[in-house]
């Protein structure tokens, strides 16, 4: 039920993401041939279309490219969440990731601002453990 409402699923694809998700491991792709990291995950390299795709741990560790702070529920699901922070991070290996940011004082937003650096930690939600980040002191 709650992994419906976050609509998270997984196919051939995106399985080894999710396994490494649930041992608290971010596992970004590589392209052996152009060098590139890719996210999300996909079948072949989306800069030059090879096929030589490869699994990298990630360090964690990005800055906050953009946010915006929900106040109001999308749907009954979220509202035990609100208000809380989206984000798109901007990983050191290069790539965007949209999740949350999750602190301990939500309602103070005057920590959380663009460039802040933050490192992935993970919520679970039954079936799926999904990556979220906190910010870096
Ligand atoms: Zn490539």
């Amino acid at each position: 039920m709650e992994n419906d409402m976050l609509n998270v699923g997984s196919d051939e694809v995106t399985q080894y993401y999710w396994d490494h998700c649930k041992q608290e491991k971010l596992m970004i792709q590589n392209c052996n041939d152009c060098k590139r990291f890719q996210f999300p995950p996909n079948l072949s390299c989306r800069y030059c279309s090879s096929n030589c795709i490869e699994w990298k741990k990630s360090n964690g560790i990005g800055e906050i490219y953009s946010y915006s702070v929900v106040y109001r529920a999308p749907s009954v699901f979220f509202e035990k969440y609100v208000p809380y922070v989206v984000a798109l991070i901007k990983l050191d290996e290069g790539v965007m990731i949209e999740s949350w940011i999750i602190q301990d004082e939500l309602s103070d937003e005057s920590v959380i601002s663009i460039g802040a650096k933050v490192k992935t930690s993970y919520q679970d939600f039954g079936t799926y453990k999904l990556p979220v980040f906190k910010l870096l002191n």
